[in-house]
């Protein structure tokens, strides 16, 4: 930023500006990669129309691991949730 010093407010402003649409570019890049996964706990103490909405808004395919014997985790990498629920 040293270079800009001394240089008209215009062209500062500008920089600035180009600057931190980079740094939005790159921030909403970081997220594509590593999604901050919300965990929404056990789905067996929701009860009916008690739902997460991010889950209930989800029209995405999710993935279901087995996770134990009776449980499965299904999540959506997309909206970014977890969530998990026993079959026993
Ligand atoms: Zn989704």
């Amino acid at each position: 930023m040293i270079l800009f010093i001394g240089t008209s407010p215009v062209v500062r402003l500008f920089v600035m500006n180009v600057l931190s649409k980079i740094g939005r570019y790159l921030t909403m890049d970081m997220k594509q990669v590593s999604p901050e996964i919300q965990d929404l706990g056990v789905a067996n103490g929701w009860k009916r129309g008690k739902w997460p909405v991010i889950a209930l808004d989800c029209k995405h395919e999710t993935t279901d691991t087995k996770i134990g014997k009776t449980r499965t985790e299904v999540r959506c990498d997309i909206c970014g949730y977890r969530y998990e629920y026993d079959s026993s």
